[in-house]
């Protein structure tokens, strides 16, 4: 508005303002590309998430995507939002698919944003053709076919959401689901999976909305923050769990939109209560609807620049167990624990030293003043909310995890004083478990790099 003369009265000013108003929500100040490119599995190989399962998928109950929402703001900053139904990227399998996608658009890193909904009916990925656990030569070497194809498609996907932007308009909002269920659950033998009611959990709905120049929605960007375990080891088929079905859902009240479900901090919260496909159905429609609720009301327009940054928190390691107890844990064969310490003891062997930390990507991407989207790597426990609320203040905050590289869980200092399955640390890499001072190397790093992406310091 700097063309006004500056001799406008207030009320003209205001006038003007109002009149001006549809004029520039006429203008969209985003451009947006979207591709949606199918993953499931065309020949059968192990899921991923449970270790029991001692064959590949039965069948497949629902297909899998991958999901990119390329975005530039009205500078020509651009950034690649992709999300997928699957456990997990490893680094091992992200960073070669970011560095394809850089070379070939010409983003950098911090510009690519790898997510996954975590459902346990998901292939595993891997580029690893070793014989392991239930995993026959066969299953090891369709494991890597797969993952192989699958980095092609997410190579495909983001290129075809770039090669396609028109003008659009986000906002965003925030709804609540109520099966999101802390599962720490005391016991007198210590903490087990189970529920806890009382205990801390996030059950909020960020929900973005991508609108054309017509107002009319063409992409919604939505989360929750727990785990896709409605389905357990027996459910030996492929399924996107709850969050495949709210994404269907979705799709079947907006058609042509493009539904994408980003991961909150969930690694200690499970659907409550699951064990069945209609439950998994159930709380997809649940969260489905809820979407679709807050896009009906009045949502908080997100406009730019957009900055992305991406950083690395070196999150500190505890000591590894003496040899003896390694080879104990080794001898066990099968499980995490035992696949921890025998990759630990290779390292040994190889003669390498054990690291004493281990490097998390985070990802931070700011929308202007309006709105800043945390993403972090890893499996995060719900503390990680008030931790990251208290350290950047709770508004237009978006949380999200398991986003760049999921290595394994990433327990508070209370979780690991506590214990239970959440301290277990790295399951990839198998390089030990983290110290409780990891907690604040990530959230000062967190910190750090919000600044850096321009989000204001909260009120003190
Ligand atoms: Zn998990």
């Amino acid at each position: 508005m700097n063309h006004l003369p500056t001799t406008l009265r207030p009320s003209l000013l205001v006038a003007v303002l109002l009149l001006s108003a549809p004029l520039q929500a006429a203008e969209p100040d985003w451009k947006v590309g979207l591709a949606s490119v199918k993953i499931t599995p065309e020949r059968p190989v192990f899921l991923s998430g449970y270790g029991s399962r001692t064959k590949p998928f039965e069948k497949v109950e629902a297909d899998l995507f991958v999901r990119a929402l390329a975005l530039e703001d009205g500078t020509g900053q651009r950034a690649v939002l992709i999300t997928s139904d699957l456990l997990g990227f490893p680094a091992a399998i992200a960073e070669p698919i970011c560095e394809r996608i850089q070379k070939q658009t010409g983003l950098k890193r911090e510009q690519l944003l790898l997510t996954s909904s975590h459902t346990h009916t998901g292939p595993i990925v891997s580029l690893d053709a070793r014989v392991r656990d239930n995993l026959t030569e066969g299953d090891a070497q369709r494991t890597v076919d797969y993952t192989r194809q699958l980095q092609d498609r997410v190579v495909e996907a983001a290129e075809k959401a770039l090669a396609k932007l028109e003008p659009a308009r986000l906002s965003w909002g925030t709804g609540v689901v109520h099966f999101v269920m802390n599962r720490r659950q005391f016991t007198p033998g210590g903490v087990a999976l189970g529920a806890n009611p009382r205990g801390l959990a996030d059950r909020s709905v960020p929900v973005l909305r991508v609108d054309g120049p017509d107002g009319k929605p063409r992409a919604v960007v939505f989360g929750a923050a727990v785990h896709n375990t409605t389905l357990r080891p027996q459910h030996n088929f492929v399924c996107g769990d709850y969050a495949g079905f709210a994404q269907s859902y979705l799709q079947e009240q907006h058609p042509g939109v493009q539904p994408m479900f980003v991961l909150g901090c969930a690694g200690d919260a499970d659907p409550y209560p699951h064990g069945s496909l209609e439950l998994a159905r159930e709380h997809g429609a649940a969260l489905g609807k809820e979407v679709c609720r807050v896009l009906e009301t009045k949502l908080q327009p997100v406009r730019g620049p957009l900055k992305t940054v991406l950083g690395y928190a070196d999150l500190p390691l505890q000591e590894a167990p003496p040899r003896a107890e390694l080879e104990k844990q080794a001898a066990a064969k099968r499980g995490v624990q035992a696949w921890v310490a025998q990759q630990m003891l290779a390292r040994l062997e190889r003669g390498e030293k054990l690291p004493t930390t281990y490097r998390c990507p985070q990802a931070v991407w700011q929308f202007g003043s309006d709105l800043t989207l945390v993403a972090l790597s890893g499996e995060v426990v719900v503390d990680y909310v008030p931790l990251l609320e208290n350290a950047l203040g709770p508004q237009r905050l978006w949380l999200a995890a398991y986003a760049n590289d999921v290595f394994g869980y990433v327990p508070s200092a209370r979780v690991l004083r506590e214990g239970g399955y959440e301290t277990r640390g790295i399951y990839a890499g198998s390089i030990g478990l983290f110290q409780p001072k990891a907690e604040e190397v990530l959230v000062d790093t967190v910190r750090r790099l919000a600044t850096q992406a321009g989000r204001a310091a909260p009120a003190k």
